[in-house]
């Protein structure tokens, strides 16, 4: 596997967002463990084929949560 060469820092950051990445995650829509990334922020339900815009090393991240919460926030007093 690649990694980032130099700084300890750098290592862990790189290593925390390759963590991220290979990790599957939860479908929104059918709930099986079957989500992985396909592309840059594009990710990929291999059991029911939806696919999601998300973080770029993992399914949220914490800008589109906090995007999320405004949203719902925002729908709320409307
Ligand atoms: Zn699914």
């Amino acid at each position: 596997m690649r990694s980032s060469k130099f700084g300890a820092s750098n290592r862990k950051l790189f290593d925390k967002a390759i963590r991220a990445k290979l990790t599957r995650y939860e479908c929104p829509k059918c709930g099986k463990f079957k989500v992985t990334r396909k592309s840059n922020a594009l990710w990929l339900c291999k059991s029911c084929g939806a696919s999601f815009a998300g973080g770029a090393y993992s399914l949220e991240s914490e800008a589109g949560q906090i995007a999320k919460r405004l949203i719902a926030e925002y729908d709320k007093g409307a």
